[in-house]
Parts: structure tokens; C-alpha cells; sequence
């Protein structure tokens, strides 16, 4: 599924994407961060398959605000958090499920 990011912005502590075709998801900052897909946040996964998450490890507020965002390439988007955090490239399948998941 190919997705086409028109524009996004934040808004408050949400993520607003507004997709090609008028389509909008909302993924709040902290459902975001905590689904932030570095190998230092997300964990590494060993020759089984199993994975090892680095989730839940205390975050200053300030790792839950986003101090810029900008896009990478057409496929994704990369965030610099409030701590510095900048490692996470989020792809648009990504940020649809986190959107998806969220209540
Ligand atoms: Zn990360």
C-alpha cells in the first residue's frame, strides 16, 4: 500500500498527517516516541526472531515533545525529539499502524 504524504503538522501533543486523497491520521506524541523504530529504542531482534525491546525506559517530557520534523525522501518521515532523539526513521506504513492503534 503506497501511501502519499500531503502535509502534516502537530498539533497540541498530536501528530495530524493529512494523506494524498484527504485521508488524516492521528498518532499522539507519546505513542509515537514510544513507537520510535531505531534499533536503540525498538530493540534488537537475535537469530531466533525474538525481540528485545529497549520500551519503557523513562523519557524526560521533553522526549515526548518534537523539536522538528522533516521528511525523508517519499517514503517516511524523521523526527529530532526534545532530548535530541533523532535516530527514528518513521515510514508512512509505520505511521499508519501507530495511527491505527492508537484509541
Ligand atoms: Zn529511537
Amino acid at each position: 500500500m503506497a501511501e502519499v504524504l500531503d502535509k502534516f503538522e502537530v498539533i497540541n501533543d498530536i501528530l495530524v498527517i493529512k494523506w494524498e486523497g484527504g485521508e488524516e491520521s492521528y498518532v499522539s506524541l507519546k505513542a509515537l516516541r514510544d513507537g520510535c523504530p531505531c534499533a536503540e529504542c525498538s530493540g534488537e531482534t537475535d537469530a531466533l526472531g525474538n525481540l528485545y525491546m529497549g520500551h519503557g525506559r523513562p523519557k524526560s517530557a521533553a522526549g515526548y515533545t518534537i523539536a522538528r520534523a522533516k521528511p525523508v525522501g517519499y517514503y517516511a518521515l524523521q523526527f529530532t525529539w526534545g532530548d535530541g532523539h533523532d535516530a527514528g526513521i518513521y515510514r508512512f506504513e509505520l505511521l499508519k499502524d501507530l495511527a491505527d492503534s492508537a484509541d
